[in-house]
């Protein structure tokens, strides 16, 4: 059922009397892509696409949007992970930023760019490195996802580790607001205290406050030196031991700390026969660890000094010897993410606590989801060196459509009851979205609701943005 109530006929016809036609796509055929997500779990038919080329269209998109009370969805990419970005079903206008994708500019004196919203993240990262500049944010999506979208979902990824999520990075935003003012808060400046810092608003806010149209972002030193191992361990409380030893024994320079638990290998070993079991034997859990640095440190010295001091608590360990065997050891992960479902709808989180509660809360869910859903698999993996886990449920295969999506729903109420015995959040990286806002509305507390309703009104008080999504519908 559609959250969001279609605007009159005569509402969208004069939205499209008042845009030029090159800005909007209104055929069928055009609309598709826009349609639906990477996962497939949500579509819905946009009104129209409209497809500004600079900040000035968009403003007149939301000018006319704001006069015309049409609701409207900001899309980057489409690879959010809770429906956020697809529209509801012939009811918004998609506000696509693909054509905004210009890097602005590369600073590599103030270690500082500026890239347009809808620029893919891939893209950003590679101008960033031609400048000897590293842009951190790094995970599996990065060929698609866009700058505007990580903004707008506060994107996490491998690398959060060391240089934190893209809230840390942001030094500044251009947004477009609901009635189509445009608010210039694209500095470049690290330390700045006149008065509210206003960019903190719409980093993770979901396009429900307003349309990100470029961001200035933070950039590091390019690593001279990567080294990436693979290790296998008995447990998880060895896992978070080894994490604790290699924070210490490495002078601060992990940049990835991955927990795998070995069904996953598995799933990457079914999907891909190029992949190889990584050790002759089988075991329970692995960790993929990446060091970098600049040059003049022995890396390479480093990271062996740490296996071999972490003694009896690794089984077993591998450091990749060359570029293409660290890509392999990250495919192992990667494949992963990607096949798990077997193209069929899968529970899917992303789950934070405090790194110290994970062998606990690991234990807790293995006993919990084994006696209520024996016949489902559980994907347990993360980023555990930033307290995330992904744990994921995936039916039997061959489940009717209706008793599957029953059973996605319980098994998210049984996770989420036992998160909340260890003071957890729903949502660590991938946001509240459609997915997840019947949880996270059951769980706000009253004063943090009514903060980010006021919020809203004042900045979307007919609430054309993203309806339905992250808050309660008025
Ligand atoms: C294989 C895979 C791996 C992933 N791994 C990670 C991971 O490790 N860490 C992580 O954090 N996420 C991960 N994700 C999730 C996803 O890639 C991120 O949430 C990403 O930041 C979304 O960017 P996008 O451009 O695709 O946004 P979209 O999916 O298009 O949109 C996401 C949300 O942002 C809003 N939005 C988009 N653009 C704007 C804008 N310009 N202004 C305002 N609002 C906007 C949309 O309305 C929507 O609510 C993964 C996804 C996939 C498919």
């Amino acid at each position: 059922m559609n959250a969001v109530p279609p605007p009159n006929r005569a509402a969208i016809d004069a939205l499209l009397a008042a845009l030029p036609a090159d800005l909007v796509l209104t055929a069928t055929e055009d609309l598709g892509r826009f349609s639906r997500d990477w996962s497939g779990d949500y579509h819905g038919r946009p009104l129209a696409v409209a497809r500004p080329r600079d900040t000035a269209e968009v403003s007149l998109v939301l000018q006319h949007c704001h006069r015309l009370r049409i609701p409207v969805v900001p899309q980057g990419g489409l690879t959010g992970l809770v429906g956020g970005g697809v529209p509801a079903d012939k009811a918004e206008l998609v506000l696509s930023l693909e054509r905004m994708n210009k890097v602005r500019r590369v600073d590599p004196f103030d270690f500082a760019m500026i890239v347009e919203a809808g620029c893919v993240l891939e893209v950003a990262k590679q101008a960033a490195d031609a400048a000897g500049c590293l842009l951190p944010i790094t995970f599996g999506a990065q060929g698609s996802c866009r700058i505007g979208g990580n903004v707008a979902t506060n994107a996490g990824g491998f690398n959060v580790l060391r240089y934190g999520m893209t809230r840390d990075l942001v030094l500044g935003l251009e947004v477009v607001l609901a009635d189509g003012r445009i608010w210039n808060g694209l500095k470049l400046l690290r330390k700045d205290n006149r008065g509210y810092d206003l960019k903190q608003m719409f980093i993770g806010s979901e396009g429900t406050l307003g349309v990100v149209t470029a961001a200035a972002l933070k950039l590091f030193p390019r690593p001279e030196q990567v080294e990436t191992a693979l290790v296998a361990l008995s447990s998880v409380p060895d896992a978070i031991a080894f994490y604790a030893h290699v924070r210490a024994a490495c002078s601060d320079l992990a940049t990835a700390f991955e927990l795998l638990m070995r069904r996953t290998i598995d799933v990457s070993l079914t999907a891909d026969e190029r992949l190889a079991d990584p050790f002759p034997e089988k075991f329970p859990v692995y960790v993929l660890l990446e060091l970098s640095c600049g040059a003049g440190i022995d890396l390479r010295a480093l990271l062996e000094g740490a296996l071999v001091s972490a003694g009896d608590m690794l089984l077993d360990a591998v450091i990749a010897s060359s570029q293409e065997q660290a890509a392999r050891l990250w495919r192992l992960r990667e494949t992963m993410v990607e096949k798990q479902g077997g193209g069929e709808p899968y529970l899917r989180t992303d789950v934070s606590l405090p790194i110290s509660q994970i062998p606990a809360f690991v234990a807790a869910v293995e006993t919990t989801m084994a006696e209520g859903f024996p016949q489902s698999g559980i994907n347990i993996y993360g980023h555990i060196g930033d307290g995330n886990l992904h744990i994921n449920v995936i039916p039997p295969r061959g489940l009717e459509r209706e008793a599957r999506a029953a059973l996605i729903h319980d098994a998210e109420t049984t996770l989420f009851g036992v998160l909340d015995q260890f003071g957890g959040s729903i949502s660590a990286e991938h946001g509240i979205g459609r997915a997840k806002r019947p949880a996270f509305l059951e769980r706000v507390d009253e004063v943090s609701l009514d903060i980010m309703m006021r919020l809203k009104s004042v900045l979307d008080p007919d609430g054309i943005l993203s309806a339905g999504r992250l808050l309660p519908s008025p």
